[in-house]
């Protein structure tokens, strides 16, 4: 069973970490359960499945081998399946920024949350980073983030009542908009141009809403702010035609979409070649320290190419690579999930009969 945990901050020793929670990550918790070793795995995302379910949850992929076609979402669903016989441990919504060795060997893993780690192999399944909210860049509203400027919901309760601006196109912003509608004082959704990136079941709805005078749809974007006694109290907001209003709010919130930055892992002394980490050999995936394995988009060697089957092929040799630095008197052999006893007794299946 995949366990989530629910008590950032805690304390965890364990033979495997793994940062990032995309197809490759989930895919090494396969490999590595098959040879006995348990993970832990961290992501930034509150949800699991990187790119696949941030960027492209319900477009379909055509080039996973044995699967003709299925979308980023049912290929997370079917990895997450997979692995569950493992109880991988996730702990999700926390960015690891502290990675170092430690004196014994193993390595310090830290997060923003503050759970912290001591492990003795670490697989950086990073993608292109940790995704990022995108800001919005207006003259002083950064000093409001947190407690008037939101870049994600983590407690809707706190919006209930106040009269709210959303920011954005895409299903998130909508998704908000539509959520708080008759729970905030009142709801302005705030989109640049006349054109949605969200599902067209919630624009529909949202239109609808404005035809009632449940809420309010502006066209435009903002220019500047206005506060009163250090409060933010008003949007200036410039539209199509070139007018600007003041858009007075309790509130702001902005879905503009994440983008994703290599942030900390830049700073834990890996060899890196623009924005990737070089692995040394292609046998391990292992990086320039040894015990830190590289799977899947975020590394590079020569004819990488950044596919998920490429990252699938790199978390099985990553996974041999490590075995050692877990299991130093054991030696390691290949074996066939079909006909190992050992494996079937790992993957909780029962053996078949081969006449
Ligand atoms: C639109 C689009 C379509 C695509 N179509 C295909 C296709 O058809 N076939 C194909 O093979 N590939 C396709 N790809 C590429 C494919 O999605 C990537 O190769 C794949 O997602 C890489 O998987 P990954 O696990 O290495 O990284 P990712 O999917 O990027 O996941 C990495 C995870 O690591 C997390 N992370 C990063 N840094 C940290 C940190 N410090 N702490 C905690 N968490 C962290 C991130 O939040 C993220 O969730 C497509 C990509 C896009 C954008």
């Amino acid at each position: 069973m995949n366990i989530v945990s629910t008590t950032p901050g805690g304390f965890h020793e364990t033979d495997a970490v793994i940062i990032g929670a995309g197809p490759v990550g989930l895919f090494q918790v396969f490999e590595l359960g098959l040879l006995e070793i348990k993970a832990h795995v961290i992501d930034s995302l509150n949800a699991v499945g990187g790119q696949c379910v941030e960027l492209y949850p319900d477009k379909p992929i055509y080039d996973i081998p044995a699967i003709p076609s299925c979308t980023g979402q049912e290929l997370t669903d079917g990895l997450l399946k997979q692995i569950e016989p493992f109880g991988a441990t996730f702990h999700l919504g926390q960015e690891v920024t502290l990675v170092q060795k430690r004196e014994d060997g193993r390595f310090d893993v830290e997060t923003t949350l503050g759970t912290k780690f001591i492990t003795k192999t670490i697989f950086i399944a990073a993608g292109v980073g940790s995704f990022q909210p995108r800001t919005m860049k207006v003259d002083g509203l950064d000093k409001f983030d947190g407690s008037q400027v939101f870049y994600r919901v983590k407690n809707p309760a706190q919006f209930d009542g106040k009269n709210l601006v959303i920011c954005g196109g895409g299903d998130s912003a909508l998704d908000w908009a539509l959520n708080f509608v008759g729970k905030a004082e009142s709801v302005v959704l705030l989109h640049r141009r006349e054109d949605f990136r969200a599902a067209p079941a919630s624009v529909a709805k949202m239109k609808q809403l404005c035809e009632d005078y449940e809420m309010q749809l502006i066209i435009g974007q903002v220019s500047g702010i206005e506060e009163k006694d250090g409060q933010l109290s008003e949007l200036r907001v410039t539209g199509a035609d070139g007018v600007t209003r003041r858009v007075p709010l309790d509130m702001l919130l902005v879905f503009y979409g994440l983008s994703p930055k290599l942030g900390p892992i830049a700073e834990w002394g890996l060899d890196i070649e623009r924005k990737q980490l070089k692995v040394v050999n292609t046998e391990k995936f292992e990086t320039n320290v040894p015990g830190i394995f590289a799977v899947g988009d975020i590394n590079t060697y020569p004819g990488k190419k950044k596919l998920i089957l490429s990252g699938f092929h790199e978390a099985a040799l990553a996974a041999f690579g490590a075995a050692p630095y877990i299991f130093p008197d054991k030696k390691i052999h290949m074996q066939y999930t079909t006909t190992s006893p050992k494996l079937h007794k790992v993957l909780g299946v029962e053996s078949p009969v081969f006449d």
